[in-house]
């Protein structure tokens, strides 16, 4: 802290600085949840993928494919970032 100043853990910055708590920097670290909701993305766009196999209400197949892929590629590179980061 720049200005020594005492916080509870309850408050989220400093009221004499308005310096940011340093544990509120820590549960910014983006890693885990971005690769969740990469996660669930994922899966939401392999389960549209096999929908679109037998429905003509869904996107073009290949389309649900590239997604998915891109998905999975952005999944392991977001697991591969909290994995570092721990
Ligand atoms: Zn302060």
């Amino acid at each position: 802290m720049s200005c020594n100043g005492v916080m509870t853990k309850s408050e989220t910055k400093c009221y004499s600085c308005g310096e940011a708590a340093p544990w509120t920097v820590k549960q910014k670290v983006r890693g885990k949840g971005f690769s969740k909701v990469a996660t669930v993305l994922f899966f939401a766009s392999a389960g549209l993928t096999i929908c679109s196999l037998f429905s003509d209400h869904t996107p073009p197949v290949m389309v649900c494919v590239a997604v998915t892929l891109v998905l999975m590629f952005v999944k392991s590179s977001a697991d591969q970032l909290g994995k570092n980061r721990t």
